[in-house]
């Protein structure tokens, strides 16, 4: 339906719904997995309200010819706002939203917001990273998601509902992104001629769990064999978490040296963001293995697990999102990697966490 926006039909028709009833919210909450086409659908969406070409009460498709497309187009709308996380900044600075101190009030998303559109009728502001929006940044937000100007439209762009702040969801409608289905994301590697080979694009599909970001992670070569050397190590019993340590520590530390300069601590967090949400899909997919019933979509393509007890499975899924937090937090990544491993080991030896793993919750 409209172009580069695939597996989101459900969304789509959602807002179109909004706007022929008249009935489009100004604040939104887009909730769902890195990867699966949150940003380009908001994208979208804002050339399409502002398309100089669309009938009123109707969201079709924008022409992408005139004026309002050509400039949405080079990034260059005068009626579109985008903040997103400074490169090289764990957070949201308030200035991106009200000015810095010299100018508080005077700049900033919520002033441009404010302003009457250049072009057409309306202004719309997206906001990526919203799971890093600091409590300042987000009370600054608070009166335009409150009084929001006439037919302003404010697009908030998270992953999960755990990590915003209860004010903005409180303020916000929440729209929900499902992760994409293997045949989606297999088609979208080829089309972007991320890999050549249709087989290689099936593999990589089945193990995205559903996100194309993940998806062209795991397409570097070195990156998919590692991982297949690391899960069988990862999910037996015979848990050896000083080897894995090693390992690991080394497959962190690779993509560190590969990164632009600047960008090593960035890129080693983000692989090791991957080895935790890789390892927790494949204990997802153990639980389900173990209750007898078909995993969802989004795990479908990972290697077949071994059926686990629910109790082993849920505290090794507990412990790998407790990692995941805990990264966005900064922890000390060596030490976080040897306390994750050394609980998984306790999960999957014992078959449920150690007083020592408790205790340091
Ligand atoms: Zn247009």
């Amino acid at each position: 339906m409209w172009q580069g926006i695939d597996g989101h039909d459900s969304v789509v028709e959602h807002f179109r719904q909004s706007v022929s009833h008249n009935r489009l919210a100004s604040s939104y909450l887009f909730l769902g997995p890195a990867g699966v086409g949150k940003r380009l659908f908001a994208g979208q969406l804002a050339q399409s309200l502002l398309c100089g070409s669309q009938a009123p009460q109707q969201l079709a498709a924008p022409c992408d010819s005139c004026e309002s497309c050509r400039l949405h187009a080079v990034g260059n709308h005068p009626d579109v706002d985008v903040v997103s996380l400074p490169a090289g900044k764990r957070k949201l600075p308030i200035k991106l939203f009200v000015g810095d101190q010299a100018h508080r009030h005077q700049e900033g998303l919520c002033h441009n917001v404010s302003l009457r559109p250049m072009l057409g009728k309306r202004r719309v502001a997206i906001i990526d990273d919203a799971d890093h929006l600091t409590t300042e940044s987000s009370n600054s937000l608070l009166k335009t998601l409150e009084e929001p100007p006439p037919g302003a439209v404010l697009i908030l762009i998270g992953t999960s509902r755990a990590r915003q702040l209860p004010t903005i969801v409180s303020r916000t409608q929440v729209i929900r992104f499902e992760p994409l289905a293997p045949e989606i994301v297999r088609n979208l590697l080829l089309q972007k001629e991320i890999v050549a080979e249709p087989a290689d694009a099936e593999r990589l599909a089945s193990i995205s769990g559903g996100s194309m970001e993940r998806a062209s992670e795991l397409a570097d070569a070195q990156l998919g064999q590692w991982w297949e050397r690391l899960l069988p190590q990862l999910t037996t019993s015979r848990f050896d978490s000083r080897r894995l340590t090693t390992d690991l520590t080394e497959f962190v530390n690779q993509a560190g040296e590969e990164a632009k300069a600047g960008e090593e601590a960035n890129d080693r967090r983000r692989r090791l963001r991957l080895v935790f949400q890789l390892a927790g899909g494949h204990f997802r997919q153990a639980l389900f293995a173990g209750c007898g019933a078909r995993p969802p979509r989004s795990l479908a393509g990972l290697p077949p697990a071994e059926p686990s007890t629910a109790e082993t499975a849920l505290a090794a899924i507990d412990c790998c999102l407790e990692a995941e937090i805990a990264l966005d937090r900064y922890a000390n990544q060596a030490t976080l990697l040897e306390c994750w491993l050394d609980d998984l080991a306790d999960i999957l030896v014992a078959g449920s966490p150690s007083d020592r793993a408790l205790k340091r919750r």
